[in-house]
């Protein structure tokens, strides 16, 4: 399956390095051009000059852009290049009515557009290993499996176009509650003067523990916040989860809370800083009380 690459970012690149291990590649385009020649000299596929070029020339074309309007963007400006049974997958996080209004701006084409949002961080995008959560057209989904395949290692189909992106919502949802407990827990055994690398070893195979706990703790003990999965890719997130809620008429508590972090962190100059930055507001908790008893 000729394959193409939208979106060169921290996941992105990884993920077409993954596409070209397994035959699949056939070129790549990034809105910074740069990103894109550099990369395409790196692995020897073609560095297309637009979207519709790089849809032209291939069954499959992969995105994995910022936001929603980036998607819908970017589907816009594939769709002359686009034939029937081309097949577009959407790797970015969005919300689940962008995936079904993509869907349905190619419907008229004969292309199918397949929503397949990932988790795994930009370490299971390097390693393929990502879980990949998929909707759409299940057709597509059997079709696209030798890309998917290539990209992750766990890949479930949740049903109709835009159901993947409901999975990811709910694993960010989810998230948002780790990233806060592990920075506050974090800043809380830092001011108990606790060995901190002892501490992850030891709580890292604990039942408090998980991927986040594991990878991004060291970040905390480093005082060091590469990105990593920034503060506004998650606050965006957080921003569709929010509104998937409020059609309920539900404010989710741990959404609202992060949402409010994440505004302060991004105020104060860090949100392309990975979301373990959040311990920066934790410590401050420490450091505030202390000079409080200090006066
Ligand atoms: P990133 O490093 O900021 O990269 C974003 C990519 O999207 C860049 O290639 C950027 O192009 C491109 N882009 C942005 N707006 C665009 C537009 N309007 N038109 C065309 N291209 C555009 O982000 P990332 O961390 O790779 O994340 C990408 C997606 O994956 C996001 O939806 C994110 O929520 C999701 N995700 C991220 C992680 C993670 O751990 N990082 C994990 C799971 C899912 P330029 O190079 O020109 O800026």
């Amino acid at each position: 399956m000729r394959t193409g690459f939208i979106g060169l970012g921290a996941m992105g690149a990884h993920m077409a390095r993954n596409l070209h291990r397994a035959g699949l590649l056939t070129g790549v385009w990034n809105r910074t051009p740069e990103k894109a020649r550099a990369l395409a000299a790196e692995l020897g596929c073609d560095a297309a000059e637009s979207p519709a070029e790089l849809a032209a020339h291939c069954e499959a074309v992969v995105l994995c852009v910022s936001a929603d309007p980036d998607v819908l963007g970017v589907v816009q400006a594939m769709a002359a290049g686009l034939r029937p049974g081309s097949l577009v997958i959407d790797c970015s996080t969005v919300s689940a009515e962008t995936a079904r209004t993509a869907e349905a701006r190619l419907r008229p084409i004969g292309a199918d557009f397949l929503d397949c949002p990932v988790s795994g961080g930009v370490e299971g995008a390097r390693d393929g290993t990502l879980a990949i959560m998929a909707g759409g057209d299940a057709g597509a989904f059997e079709r696209a499996q030798p890309a998917l395949a290539a990209l992750g290692r766990t890949i479930t189909y949740f049903g109709a176009s835009g159901s993947g992106q409901a999975a990811k919502a709910t694993n960010q949802i989810m998230c948002a509650g780790i990233i806060e407990a592990v920075a506050e827990a974090m800043a809380f055994a830092r001011a108990h003067g606790l060995p901190l690398e002892k501490l992850v070893e030891t709580l890292g195979k604990g039942a408090g523990s998980s991927w986040y706990f594991v990878h991004r703790a060291p970040n905390m003990i480093r005082g060091s916040y590469p990105a990593g999965f920034r503060v506004r890719l998650h606050a965006k997130d957080l921003g569709i989860c929010r509104a998937m809620a409020a059609r309920f008429g539900v404010a989710l508590p741990v959404v609202e809370r992060m949402l409010g972090e994440y505004a302060e962190l991004i105020e104060r100059g860090y949100g392309d800083e990975d979301v373990s930055a959040d311990f920066r507001l934790k410590a401050q908790l420490f450091d505030e009380a202390a000079s409080d008893h200090a006066v």
